[in-house]
């Protein structure tokens, strides 16, 4: 008999993550508690798991907030356009 429930991942911080283009920017360990992430745009801390990370990539207080945190102008194309009669 196999009883998988006893088993028990242990979770923790990885630094890799940090380089993940999901993640890129924003991720960083929680100092003193290896179980959790941060994000430091929105100072919300989470539990370190790969789930737990992505629901809080797509959340979307997060992603307005990375959206005005990289304040790079995107070249929009405003081409005002002027009829000539
Ligand atoms: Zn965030």
């Amino acid at each position: 008999m196999t009883d998988q429930s006893t088993k028990k991942y242990s979770q923790r911080y990885r630094s890799s993550w940090e380089s993940d283009q999901r993640f890129k920017g924003w991720l960083q360990p929680v100092q003193g508690d290896g179980t959790k992430a941060r994000c430091k745009i929105c100072g919300n801390s989470f539990q370190a798991h790969m789930k737990s990370l992505i629901g809080h990539s797509l959340c979307k207080k997060h992603v307005d907030n990375t959206k005005s945190s990289t304040s790079k102008s995107q070249g929009s194309i405003i081409n005002a356009l002027r009829p000539i009669e």
